[in-house]
């Protein structure tokens, strides 16, 4: 159905306010201008030779000009390669170069390393950029987004034409999203527009089974999740269906997302913890008013229970946690308004997925017991882009293998137990770090933890953790707190105590780094 389809990446706009309060900087768009903007851009795209199924990056901070992009890409019956705009030049030389993308759609600030860094890239014909800049004049490969929308113009008749000829189906290829890679190389995870489609529709129903899905989520959302990632994306598509006005922020502070929550009245945003965690403990917090937040939503990383329950005190909101990955487009499960709220889980699936916890030659375990996490529904990727080996280890049987550990309920609720690759084996017994980090969030002077395992000759791995606290405190005592109340094994022989954790672009606790940081 096309007119559902329009909904992701060109659907019925609603009115876009972007913020960026570092620079006193506001712009606010119309639908009517993103449309406008996005339509000719596709046809800018298809003038340089853009053609149906190639791939073209985006690497940009949360602004309108990504939805204008994306959607003109989509328009142009493109591939969306969205690039999170901290990453590193190789970093991005390795998306480019794996997906062959002809385009990077971009803005002049990253332009000097973009050009080094894929300048022997031969597939990389053009780099189109969204604001435009005098050094640019005589340079071939470089063209101001305005001129390519001007371009756009000039062709606008034989452009709409030709994109109507060219526009995608359900079934073609939307986006290529890259994993950030915090288990390994970054894999790109290829979706369907079928599937994205899938995702918001069947999530965005879900949040609120029996009634009206606008009504859980209200009238105004924040966005600021990066618009690079499956779960801003997602976020984005559901603003859409809910058709409200989007307030978009380039990056999280503290302070800017409480004044815009209190100055737009907003209703609903979608975090990752570290920022609950942040407006948990920011001491003025109170000194705005919140009070029209209805609800909050929570994921990509396991929220501690005890930020779940100071925020949804303090800001007097419901704050659910939903679970998913990049290959399941993003959302596997949520909460639902109307449904008893189990804390500790990330609820249950939504419409259209199924879930199953497997043991190690994939046979379904008893109710309650760990395994590994399986999916299945439309919203599941098509395989990773030009790994066969990477897409047949985890797609198996049509089910998806999330590499998560998990445990279901009688009633169907799903709770993460660990990573598969975070488990920590200490002398033959199974620990899941966040039972550790829990004990130690638990504490009155700890802000967060991370635990990680590390190399032990004696016991093969030690449990070690790191921790952010609020006021000092002595590690012995800590670790005579952990003994308390976990099994000895479990209990953390070493504890380093850190100003900040490791985080990667999307804000999640960045293990692999601390493991690195152990050893050096
Ligand atoms: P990579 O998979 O390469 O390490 P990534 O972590 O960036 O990269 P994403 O698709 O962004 O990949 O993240 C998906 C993972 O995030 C899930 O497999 C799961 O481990 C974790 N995750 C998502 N939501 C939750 C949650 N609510 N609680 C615990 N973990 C979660």
């Amino acid at each position: 159905d096309l007119a559902i389809y329009n909904c992701v990446f060109f659907g019925p706009y609603t009115q876009v306010v972007y913020e960026n309060v570092a620079l006193g900087e506001t712009r606010i768009c119309t639908n009517i201008e993103l449309a406008q903007e996005a339509t000719q851009l596709a046809g800018g795209l298809r003038t340089l030779g853009i053609e149906k199924g190639d791939r073209v990056l985006v690497m940009l901070p949360n602004r309108p000009e990504v939805l204008i992009a994306y959607q003109a890409i989509a328009r142009a019956g493109a591939v969306i390669i969205p690039v999170l705009p901290l990453l590193k030049p190789p970093e991005v030389y390795y998306i480019a170069a794996n997906s062959g993308a002809k385009a990077i759609v971009t803005s002049t600030p990253f332009l000097p390393t973009l050009r080094n860094a894929l300048a022997d890239l031969s597939t990389m014909r053009h780099m189109i950029v969204t604001d435009t800049d005098e050094e640019l004049a005589g340079s071939p490969h470089v063209i101001p987004y305005k001129t390519v929308v001007t371009q756009g113009e000039e062709y606008a008749d034989h452009s709409l034409s030709d994109l109507d000829e060219h526009a995608p189906t359900a079934d073609d290829m939307a986006a290529i999203l890259y994993t950030s890679g915090t288990t390994g190389q970054a894999k790109g995870v290829v979706l369907t527009h079928s599937s994205l489609i899938a995702n918001a529709l069947n999530g965005w129903h879900g949040a609120s089974p029996d009634g009206d899905p606008r009504e859980n989520f209200g009238e105004t959302h924040l966005a600021i999740l990066p618009l690079a990632h499956a779960y801003g994306i997602l976020m984005l598509d559901i603003a859409y269906l809910s058709g409200v006005k989007i307030v978009m922020h380039p990056r999280f502070d503290v302070h800017a997302v409480l004044s815009a929550i209190e100055r737009h009245r907003i209703t609903f945003f979608a975090g990752v913890p570290a920022m609950f965690v942040a407006l948990l403990y920011t001491p003025d917090a109170d000194s705005y008013d919140t009070s029209s937040l209805r609800n909050c939503g929570s994921g990509s990383a396991p929220l501690p229970m005890e930020v779940l329950k100071g925020f949804e005190q303090k800001f007097h909101c419901e704050l659910g946690e939903g679970y998913g990955l990049s290959e399941a487009s993003a959302m596997l499960t949520s909460h639902r308004t109307g449904m008893p709220r189990k804390p500790g889980s990330v609820g249950t699936s939504i419409p259209g997925v199924e879930l199953r916890i497997v043991d190690e030659n994939d046979h379904e375990v008893p109710t309650g017991e760990v395994g590994e996490i399986i999916a299945r529904g439309p919203n599941v990727m098509q395989g990773y882009y030009n790994m066969a080996e990477a897409t047949t280890e985890t797609l198996r049987n049509g089910w998806l293998h999330t590499g998560d550990m998990g445990r279901l309920d009688e009633d169907g609720y799903l709770y993460i137990v660990e990573r598969k690759k975070d488990l920590i084996i200490r002398g033959g017994f199974n620990i899941y770090p966040r039972d550790v980090e829990e004990v130690l969030a638990s504490h009155p002077a700890v802000i967060e933890a991370a635990v990680v395992g590390v190399p032990s000759q004696r016991m093969g791995e030690e449990v070690k953790a790191f921790v952010v606290v609020s006021s000092p405190i002595d590690v012995e005592a800590l670790i005579t707190y952990c003994r308390e109340r976990l099994a000895n094994y479990k209990t953390p022989s070493q504890i380093e105590i850190v100003d900040a954790l490791p985080r990667n672009t999307i804000g999640k606790i960045d293990k692999k780094e601390l493991r690195k940081r152990h050893v050096s």
